[in-house]
């Protein structure tokens, strides 16, 4: 070890959710060994572990939102539970042993890229410091909870916490509880907790589309099913993807032809919501598909219960424990809970990463995020991130897009072997801006573009940077190996002869 100041690694992977436990698994199966997966956390799980709010569960069905290489026959309801998705993935972890490789409470602060040695140091916020050869930042594109800045939040003497990072030593048994936000998270923890609470006020700035939720228990025969003939896994799966694949044409290309399933949505508010004033607060006013869509069945149900009020408008104030919406309205609680997203296209990952021209990856991405096929951004040298720029879905499992980028990788490091020597491949500007170009021209004909709607997937200029424009076949096809002509190859200064120690001349 004396070479190197520092422990030396391969590769290290940042985050152990789906895309950082994914890419463990993929290392080890290309024989990659020298690895380490470093978690701010105590445990491993991303996603799955730090959403543990009441009726979390998938919105992808589970046979679909599961990796293709860990297929799980047991889970147990068509769409399952934040904690058989945690237990899914510890299992992972065990089965493809990859606790030796995973460094828990390991937050990185810092990633410096040295153009010299040609590697990445690593500083973590426990004071470990190691050198990897390649990066990979699987952080997750919603990893860190964002609450808005609410004048007088401070004055609040109650309970304030964020959907992600629920308070489960608060009960909030006959509690009046304002639920900031209508998104996917809000939606399913209204009508878990709704029976539980005395008053629920809900703020919604703009009404979700929601169409139904097929969710029932998996029985016993199907599982036994699957656990004896895998097959029938792989067609169930086969089939929920095919679905998806078709679906997302209307998405990307005719959003005119999603009017058919507004109508499904409206008649599924239509079954719950009799008030017709209700009704009208709840209806959207722009194009279904714009915002991700939303499945469930009990979300109505539970805003037509006598103790739930829907506030039309965003909060805009607190006054003690008086909550002030935007349109004047008042109302009096004892907690608060922000189900109001994520840090998504302002990742704080990208403050932490300096590379080749000594500046962050924030200040590279100020005009808005832009990378080489989701993985290699422009002055990132042998710096990959899993779920990268435009690499999101509106419909389908991001396992899929995970699993493609995880191929990606491995021709990465395919190529740096073939290539030999301490080398690093650095994107090319031109190859960076010509994938862009193709992505946004695809995007502006796309429902998030056109839909009318000012969703979490647009970044503050307004440019869709997080969802990928075609079909996940497509963006596995783009992905399956490396063009090198995409890149720069960059080798470290080889000393001459006479500057070797001991060379004779
Ligand atoms: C409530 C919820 C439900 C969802 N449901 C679905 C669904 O049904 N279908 C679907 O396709 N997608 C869904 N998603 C999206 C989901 O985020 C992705 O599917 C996937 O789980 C992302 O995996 P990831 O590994 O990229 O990120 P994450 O699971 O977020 O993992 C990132 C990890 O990186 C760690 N980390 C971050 N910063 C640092 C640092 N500086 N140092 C060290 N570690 C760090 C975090 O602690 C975390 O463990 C959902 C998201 C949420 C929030």
């Amino acid at each position: 070890m004396a070479e190197f100041e520092h422990e030396h690694v391969r590769v290290a992977v940042i985050g152990s959710g789906f895309g950082g436990l994914g890419a463990a698994v993929r290392l080890r199966r290309e024989g990659v060994t020298d690895f380490v997966v470093l978690e701010r956390a105590d445990a491993v799980g991303g996603t799955w572990r730090d959403n543990s709010y009441p009726g979390c569960a998938c919105d992808v069905p589970s046979h679909l939102y599961s990796f293709s290489f860990a297929p799980n026959p047991e889970w147990p309801r068509t769409f399952s539970g934040q904690e058989h998705i945690r237990a899914y993935l510890e299992h992972v972890t065990d089965t493809f042993g990859l606790r030796p490789h995973i460094r828990l409470n390991h937050e990185v602060t810092m990633m410096t890229w040295d153009a010299e040695k040609l590697w990445w140091k690593i500083e973590a916020a426990n004071g470990t410091t190691l050198v990897a050869d390649v990066v990979v930042s699987a952080t997750g594109p919603l990893s860190d909870p964002k609450t808005p800045d609410v004048p007088g939040l401070d004055t609040f003497p109650g309970r304030v916490f964020h959907s992600a990072r629920w308070d489960h030593d608060y009960d909030l048994t006959g509690k009046r509880v304002a639920m900031i936000g209508t998104g996917a998270s809000a939606i399913q923890i209204v009508p878990a907790i709704q029976p539980q609470v005395d008053k629920l006020t809900l703020f919604q700035r703009t009404p979700p589309w929601v169409m139904p939720r097929a969710d029932r228990a998996i029985s016993g025969a199907e599982r036994w099913l699957h656990r004896t003939v895998p097959a029938t896994g792989k067609a169930r799966r086969g089939l929920l993807w095919g679905i998806r694949e078709l679906q997302v044409q209307a998405f990307t290309k005719r959003p005119d032809e999603l009017g058919f399933i507004e109508t499904i949505a409206k008649a599924n508010m239509a079954k719950s919501i009799k008030d017709p004033a209700l009704r009208a607060r709840l209806t959207p006013d722009y194009r279904i598909g714009c915002k991700r869509i939303l499945l469930s069945s009990t979300y109505y149900p539970a805003l037509a219960q006598p103790n739930v009020d829907v506030v039309a408008s965003g909060l805009s104030e607190v006054r003690g424990s008086t909550v002030v919406a935007a349109d004047g309205t008042e109302t009096e609680v004892d907690a608060i809970i922000f189900g109001t997203g994520f840090h998504v296209t302002d990742m704080p990952i990208a403050d932490r990463v300096v590379g080749a021209d000594g500046i962050t990856l924030a200040e590279t991405w100020k005009g808005g995020m832009e990378s080489l096929r989701g993985a290699s951004a422009v002055g990132f040298p042998n710096w990959m991130t899993i779920i990268g720029p435009n690499t999101g879905l509106g419909n389908s499992s991001m396992i899929l897009m995970i699993e493609a980028q995880l191929n990606y990788l491995a021709d990465y490091l395919r190529q740096l072997d073939t290539l030999g020597g301490r080398v690093a491949l650095a994107a090319r500007p031109s190859a960076v801006g010509a994938w862009n170009r193709r992505v946004q021209e695809r995007m502006k004909r796309t429902v998030w573009n056109t839909g009318g709607c000012d969703s979490w997937y647009l970044d503050a200029n307004g440019r869709n940077t997080t969802v990928w424009p075609g079909t996940t076949s497509e963006f596995r096809r783009a992905t399956r190996e490396v063009n090198l002509a995409e890149y720069d190859v960059v080798r470290a200064e080889v000393p001459a002869p006479a500057e070797v120690e001991g060379a004779v001349a």
